[in-house]
């Protein structure tokens, strides 16, 4: 185990010296922000950090982060208890800064997610967990086919390499899909198989 600390430690440190979408010429930045234990059960991966979380080096810290852990919080998983113990990461590091248009934050582009691939690939190998929740269409595309729609995504689980990947939905504000009803019916039934996943690993 000793062993593994030292590698996530040097992996983070990789990650918050990177400048590589820089030197692309992509706005972005630095340092990353993850957080987490190598003997995390659970792996979130969100789209990217967003301003608040670049200024306090904390993934979700904002109010995508309460709703979420509202949600996590439904499954029997407490806030405190999650970010000291498992581990939140994205699908790029660091702050990828507005939209042009000013609204919200840009969404890293294909080139940009190549360039950071490397980095989550190492930390599902080093961190190891057996359930992973993407949030977001761009951590889901990840793992599911990008033609199936949301709503035939939420409420179902993967399996792969040996571990669930369990979806929930983009949790900031200006995501209007979990406010609809059928979709908020969804979101209850990922957060029932994320429950049984807690329950499994740390029974209460
Ligand atoms: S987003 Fe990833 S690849 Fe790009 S500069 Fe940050 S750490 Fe490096």
């Amino acid at each position: 185990m000793a062993d593994l600390y030292e590698k996530l430690f040097a992996l983070h440190q990789s990650m918050k010296k990177c400048r590589a979408c820089l030197e692309e010429g992509y706005e972005i930045y630095p340092p990353a922000v993850v957080s987490g234990l190598v003997s995390a059960q659970f792996m979130t991966i969100g789209q990217a950090p967003g301003i608040t979380e670049q200024e306090a080096g904390r993934p979700f810290n904002a109010g995508s982060g309460k709703r979420l852990f509202d949600w996590l919080g439904r499954a029997g998983i407490e806030e405190d208890w999650f970010r000291s113990t498992q581990y939140m990461t994205s699908v790029t590091k660091c702050y990828p800064g507005r939209q042009p248009s000013g609204s919200g934050d840009r969404v890293p582009g294909r080139r940009e997610q190549e360039l950071c691939r490397p980095f989550l690939d190492r930390e599902i190998e080093i961190v190891d967990p057996r359930v992973i929740i993407p949030i977001g269409r761009l951590a889901i595309n990840l793992f599911y086919p990008k033609k199936l729609k949301l709503q035939e995504i939420i409420a179902t689980r993967l399996e792969v390499s040996g571990r669930w990947v369990i979806p929930l939905p983009h949790s900031s504000g200006a995501s209007r899909w979990h406010q609809l009803e059928d979709n908020r019916r969804l979101i209850d039934q990922a957060i029932t198989l994320i429950r049984e996943q807690r329950e499994q690993y740390f029974p209460q």
